[in-house]
């Protein structure tokens, strides 16, 4: 038995706060009766629970991590019709949601799971999750001012905190030069704002690892499914 708001989330439904509401809300019934009040347990693979008055679905959980190509939408649709993740996860039938995003220019490791619990908690800003990017950028970044990235620059909504900062490689011919930067956080296009902080704007950005999991040689546009053993490391 586990208490219900709990059981919604895991199911996708919405973080565990947001199915706290609904459940107050009156839209959440247990075994044809509706549940208002917070602390209810029941059991998945018995009960008949209902939001809306539709069944939830009781589906297998899959998570898997995508190379995301340049390019991509990181949304469930595009109104525009632009090219969005799922586009490139044939043969998962489940209906699965980005852990985080990625901006449509950025490449690299996404995580996309339909297990709601496990992407609120990833992203929620209490957990600190690293997240590992190659940033080219224009010109070549003076050292005092990678400094100013590791200690922490003003955004317009607020300072960064601390981050790891070396150069890879700089390109004389292109006049760009390759920055590694972890970051702690996850606001809205942060390692891009970073980096316009200091006047060197990215010209690409791909993002190799997030918590302890790398990209390693997967190839860009394809997927794996993550091991019991990697989920449970970044739970
Ligand atoms: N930072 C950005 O600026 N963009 C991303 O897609 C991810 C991190």
């Amino acid at each position: 038995m586990e208490r219900l708001q709990k059981i919604l989330a895991q199911a996708g439904i919405a973080s565990r706060r947001k199915c706290e509401e609904m459940i107050l809300a009156g839209v959440v019934e247990v075994n044809g009766e509706k549940v208002t009040e917070l602390g209810v347990k029941a059991d998945p693979a018995v009960d008949v629970i209902l939001v809306n008055g539709k069944p939830i679905r009781n589906e297998k959980k899959v998570y898997v991590m995508l190379n995301k190509p340049k390019g991509v939408i990181t949304s469930a649709s595009d109104p525009q019709g632009r090219k969005i993740v799922s586009d490139y996860l044939p043969g998962i039938r489940e209906r699965v949601y980005p852990v985080g995003r990625l901006d449509y220019d950025t490449e690299g490791l996404l995580l996309l799971t339909n297990d709601g619990e496990f992407a609120n908690l990833l992203t929620h800003p209490s957990h600190h999750v690293p997240k590992t990017y190659y940033a080219t950028v224009k010109g070549v970044p003076h050292g005092t001012l990678l400094d100013q990235l590791k200690k922490g620059v003003k955004l317009e909504d607020g300072m960064t905190a601390p981050a790891e900062v070396e150069y890879q490689d700089v390109n004389t011919e292109e006049n760009t030069s390759t920055v590694r930067i972890t970051i702690y956080e996850g606001r809205n296009r942060q390692v891009r704002r970073m980096f316009e902080a200091i006047n060197h704007p990215v010209v690409r950005l791909r993002r190799v690892k997030f918590g302890e999991l790398g990209l390693h040689n997967l190839a860009r546009g394809q997927f794996r499914h993550l091991t019991p053993v990697e989920v449970k490391e970044l739970r």
